[in-house]
């Protein structure tokens, strides 16, 4: 089995929803005591956070770059970043390190092209719905992507930094995001990108109308194929 390297922290409330699921994943193709091997470098959110809110994006890459190295030297077979909007510097992260470096969007846009939609609504945080960095790679999948409104994205942007990233789960957000849902549907949307690793915590696939597609799940379903070699003739 190859050795999973996650780079967590951002925020720890998703990391740990990754680490669950990537090792559910494992008991259940390999049996119930087998588990992944995982590496898991935790920066401290802060920092990143504070330097995306200044735009000091050089510096949040410094942080995640010097991370990716830490868990190449410490063995990874390859990295996870477990955020979306860190994919901003996704381009400096690869290029830092040798081992594969496992995009968020991929993983993403395929499963939109296997449910068969063509427009997909995506929700994230403000850089991810405004910039153009993680819709780019969807719509070179031959995905067209649909965002919030101005105001919603703002509310959508705030609770994810306000509420999910330190553990809040509130009905009256959950309202708001399924009235997002509802306002995307109607403007076409075929199915709904998770497109912050957090908002799985907060809306479930009962609470949509639309199909969701949980960039936490897919992501960690995507390593758990690279950790288990799927599609390779010889597996290690
Ligand atoms: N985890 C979030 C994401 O997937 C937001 C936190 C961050 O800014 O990294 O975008």
């Amino acid at each position: 089995m190859r050795t999973i390297g996650l780079i967590g922290g951002m925020s720890w409330e998703s990391s740990a929803e990754y680490y669950r699921l990537i090792n559910q994943q494992v008991r259940d193709r390999l049996g119930p005591l087998r588990s992944a091997q995982t590496l898991i470098y935790s920066v401290d959110f802060g920092p990143v956070e504070q330097a995306q809110h200044a735009g000091r994006w050089d510096d949040a890459a410094a942080i995640l770059v010097d991370a990716a190295r830490r868990l190449e030297a410490g063995g990874a077979d390859c990295v996870v970043l477990c955020t979306n909007t860190m994919h901003k510097v996704a381009a400096q992260i690869e290029a830092a390190v040798a081992i594969p470096f496992l995009h968020i969007a991929e993983p993403a846009g395929q499963a939109a092209r296997e449910i068969g939609a063509t427009k997909v609504g995506l929700l994230g945080t403000a850089f991810t719905m405004e910039q153009d960095f993680l819709k780019q790679r969807l719509r070179n999948m031959g995905l067209e992507v649909l965002v919030p409104e101005a105001a919603e994205r703002q509310w959508v942007h705030r609770i994810i930094y306000d509420e999910l990233c330190v553990g809040v789960i509130a009905t009256a957000s959950r309202k708001l995001y399924q009235a997002v849902i509802e306002s995307l549907a109607a403007r076409g949307a075929q199915a709904i990108i998770l497109g912050c690793t957090e908002i799985g915590l907060l809306i479930k696939p009962e609470h949509s109308t639309l199909p969701l597609l949980d960039t936490t799940e897919l992501h960690a379903r995507a390593a758990v194929a690279f950790a288990l070699a799927d599609g390779e003739a010889a597996p290690r």
